[in-house]
């Protein structure tokens, strides 16, 4: 019978430690999978710094092609460097040829630029084809708020599910051992796969992503986990305004609790039909990925960082994370546009709050500023 052939869409921090897996797993897994694994990268040109351990004088002295470099040193110079990829993931630019012939696409870039990427694979893809999305962030448009494995799937007219969890990229990428979500719960009109190719089900995920330092826990929760992985960015910068001011363990602590109040309160407001509250509590795509968020993550890195520094949070992630992007910074400003025009951003003060600090329309003063009552003066 037929294999999968997967694809990775993306190539960043977390896009290119995902496809290190995947590549791993393909080759563990023979019977199911194709060993080839595209990965689609955003083309640029690259200058390998000279301090690099794969410099070549004789190759390296002008900017490369980062696909070129990638399939040649088998690294991501640019957004993993110093962690060897399998041999058997190839980058390519074109993200029509990335796709084609795919049974199983994992979507794995910053959530701002999906659109423009679905646009680009409208008929180029196998109408039988499923998805993953490893993306955090959310989806804000006139209708509404929507996950982006929704997004996905509604664009594609295919069946999308997510993945997410207590992962710092390059942990994971150096085999420190990590836990982590997959939701898939495939429903509605779809296109069946060809009798020779097996469907996919939480047993071929569980082989796709579970590794001795990757641990997967497969369940049905689609929508807790793309909202838990969203929403825990937006208290991630909280817990970094904090302890850019010197607040203390038990502050941050009090802001994760907040914000996890917050994160299960919005996911049963406005997901009650599919989203369940022990996903906050129980997964890695809840708690432990607000934990590990909350220490080690890039949107507390830069948020504590801009307190420090005095400067935007804008301006230190274009100083200090060499092209990788934020997702908090969005999502603060999607989920207030969605608040706002409900009239409910008082019944999330802690992300209103980040909201209106972000904006300039209101300083960090004290440890308490998640709980102000008005907006105006915390
Ligand atoms: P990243 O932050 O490293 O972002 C850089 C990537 O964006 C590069 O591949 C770059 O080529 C690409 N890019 C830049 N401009 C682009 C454009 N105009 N169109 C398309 N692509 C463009 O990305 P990442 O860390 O791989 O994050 C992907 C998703 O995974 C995000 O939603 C993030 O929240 C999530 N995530 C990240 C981590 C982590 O530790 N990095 C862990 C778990 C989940
Ligand atoms: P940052 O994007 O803030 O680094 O978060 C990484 C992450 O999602 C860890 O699970
Ligand atoms: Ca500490």
């Amino acid at each position: 019978s037929r294999k999968h052939k997967v694809t990775v869409i993306g190539s960043g921090n977390w896009g290119s430690a995902i496809s290190k897996i995947i590549g791993e797993n393909t080759l563990a897994h023979p019977y199911l999978f194709e060993p080839e694994v595209k990965m689609w990268v955003y083309e640029e040109d690259y200058q390998v710094p000279s301090s690099h351990p794969k410099y070549s004088p004789s190759e390296h002295s002008k900017p490369q092609k980062l696909t070129a470099l990638i399939n040649s040193l088998h690294e991501n110079v640019k957004y993993l460097p110093n962690i060897p990829l399998p041999p058997n993931v190839q980058a390519t630019p074109d993200i029509r040829d990335a796709v084609h012939n795919a049974t199983i696409l994992i979507f794995n870039v910053p959530h701002q630029f999906v659109p423009n990427i679905i646009r680009q694979m409208k008929g180029a893809y196998l109408p039988y084809a499923r998805a993953v999305s490893c993306i955090k962030g959310v989806d804000v448009s006139a209708e509404g708020i929507s996950l982006f494995s929704d997004y996905i799937g509604k664009h594609l007219g295919i069946y999308c599910g997510a993945l997410s969890g207590a992962n710092i990229a390059t942990e994971v990428a150096e085999e420190k051992f990590s836990e982590t979500t997959v939701a898939y719960n495939p429903h509605g009109d779809l296109t069946p796969p060809p009798e020779d190719l097996a469907p996919v089900d939480h047993e071929i995920l569980k082989h796709l992503f579970h590794r001795p330092y990757f641990h997967v826990r497969v369940i049905s929760d689609v929508a807790g986990v793309s909202l838990g992985g969203a929403l825990k960015n937006v208290v991630a910068i909280a817990a970094g305004f904090v302890d850019g001011l010197g607040w203390g363990d038990n502050a941050k602590a009090a802001i994760m609790r907040v914000g996890l109040m917050e994160m299960q309160k919005f996911g049963t407001k406005y997901f009650s039909e599919t989203c369940r509250t022990e996903t906050f509590t129980e997964e890695s795509c809840g708690v432990a990925d607000l934990i590990t968020s909350c220490n080690g993550g890039r949107n507390h890195r830069c948020a504590k960082l801009s307190v420090e520094q005095g400067k935007t949070i804008e301006e230190v992630e274009r100083e200090t994370l060499n092209g990788q992007k934020l997702q908090g910074t969005s999502t603060a400003r999607e989920v207030n546009q969605f608040l706002s025009a409900r009239g409910e951003e008082h019944e999330f003060p802690l992300f209103t709050a980040v909201f209106n600090i972000l904006e300039g329309k209101a300083k960090v003063m004290h440890p308490d500023f998640c709980y102000q009552r008005n907006n105006t003066d915390c």
